[in-house]
């Protein structure tokens, strides 16, 4: 494909006008909004009257006044929608790996006299850190057994309490069959859990009609709720008042201003909530969601697929013959919105892209990492990102020492 012919996918994009929403860095191509997303324009107003207006000026009235105190519930209402969730299922709040926490705790409750946590190699650490650091604590006999991706449906027998699972992997953007899974796990008498990290705002989720009994995300990716903004937390309702979260803080407590000594779960998705939550974290990432109004998943899906097939077509044709190679699967349904590239030096080149405006991650040992945002990512862009590389390549310009320096983050 050429470069005109990009432009006029631009032209009849349905989700083109949606890049105006976002405050994008004059003549960058920004693809990693999969690790951090791109900041929507109108949020910095929003959150501007929340420290001036509510803090500064209502001060501790804001909690009711304001509705801080109901904001991890109506964020979570409105992060159900986009997930397949019903409302009243989904809670805003801390961190994956501490809701994942939660979770586990939770599903540990539901495992009779299974001791087996079954994960992928495929799955995040922290995930894993996190069901290693469960185990520990526990210390009643559970075993995580860690298998390899396509070999988890097999691997679900009687011995699995639960399987815990990130549904699109963060770095081949393998995707699990979210129902096919569940419903082999529930036949199985397992529960499961679902890290929705690269898949909420990027893939179309229905949690409901899959029957997933639990479910995590974060919204610093695809929902550009902004750095560290709160994750979330998905229970399947019939599940929420049998079970009771380890973490047992007051903002999960049924009435959490009588103060009484003994903690008392509330009902209902509320008692998976801990601590104060921070609260302009929460602001922002409400006004972010903003964005999302209208939008149908289906677009977002077909867009973000066109955008990441375009991608792999033109590395093949313009980056393969410099030992660039695709990862992950090839047909469409098996996959997320992100394509890792593997090169033997795939950071250096990153540092290049990146000195080059072109912004993408790198994962360890040697993937190059693009993310697709279909909000704002243009077909255009993705033209223009694999011609810089194709440069880059040519000239072996990622050889200059200064390319070579790693960061903390990268
Ligand atoms: C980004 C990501 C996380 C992040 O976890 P936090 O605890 O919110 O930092 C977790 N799981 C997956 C699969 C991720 O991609």
């Amino acid at each position: 494909m050429n470069r005109s012919e990009c432009e006029a996918l631009d032209r009849d994009d349905p989700l083109a006008p949606k890049r105006g929403a976002f405050a994008i860095p004059e003549g960058l191509i920004y693809l990693d909004g999969n690790s951090l997303g791109v900041l929507p324009a109108h949020v910095p107003g929003r959150v501007r009257d929340v420290v001036e207006t509510q803090w500064g000026g209502s001060l501790i009235r804001s909690w009711n006044e304001h509705g801080w105190l109901a904001l991890p519930r109506r964020v979570g209402d409105r992060i159900a929608r986009l997930i397949g969730a019903p409302a009243g299922s989904v809670v805003a709040g801390d961190t994956i790996s501490v809701n994942l926490f939660k979770l586990l705790g939770a599903a540990a409750q539901l495992a009779g006299p299974r001791r087996v946590i079954l994960s992928d190699d495929g799955n995040f650490p922290s995930d894993l850190y996190v069901a290693q650091g469960f185990r520990d604590l526990v210390d009643d006999g559970y075993a995580l057994e860690i298998v390899a991706p396509e070999e988890v449906v097999d691997a679900l027998d009687e011995r699995v309490a639960f399987t815990m699972l990130t549904e699109v992997d963060y770095r081949t953007a393998r995707r699990h069959d979210m129902r096919a899974v569940t419903a082999k796990a529930h036949a199985r008498g397992a529960r499961v859990i679902w890290d929705l990290a690269h898949s909420a705002g990027a893939i179309p989720v229905d949690l409901a009609a899959a029957g997933a009994d639990f479910a995590v995300g974060c919204t610093y990716k695809y929902l550009n709720g902004g750095p560290g903004s709160p994750a979330f937390l998905y229970v399947r309702p019939d599940l929420q008042d049998i079970v009771r979260p380890p973490l047992t803080g007051w903002w999960g407590h049924a009435e959490p201003f009588a103060f009484t000594p003994d903690y008392r779960p509330a009902p209902g998705i509320d008692r998976f909530q801990c601590g104060t939550q921070p609260i302009l974290s929460m602001a922002a990432l409400d006004a972010a969601l903003d964005v999302w109004d209208g939008v149908v998943m289906r677009d977002v899906r077909e867009k973000s697929l066109a955008l990441c097939s375009l991608f792999i077509d033109l590395v093949e044709e313009r980056c393969a013959r410099h030992g660039v190679t695709v990862t992950g699967p090839r047909e469409t349904a098996a996959r997320g919105s992100h394509v890792s590239l593997r090169h033997p030096q795939g950071h250096a080149v990153m540092q290049a892209l990146i000195a080059s405006g072109v912004v993408g991650d790198f994962r360890a040992p040697d993937m190059m990492r693009f993310g697709f945002a279909p909000l704002y990512t243009r077909f255009t862009d993705v033209f223009d990102a694999v011609a810089i590389m194709a440069g880059i390549l040519d000239t072996r310009r990622w050889d200059e020492p200064r390319y070579h320096a790693r960061r903390a983050v990268t």
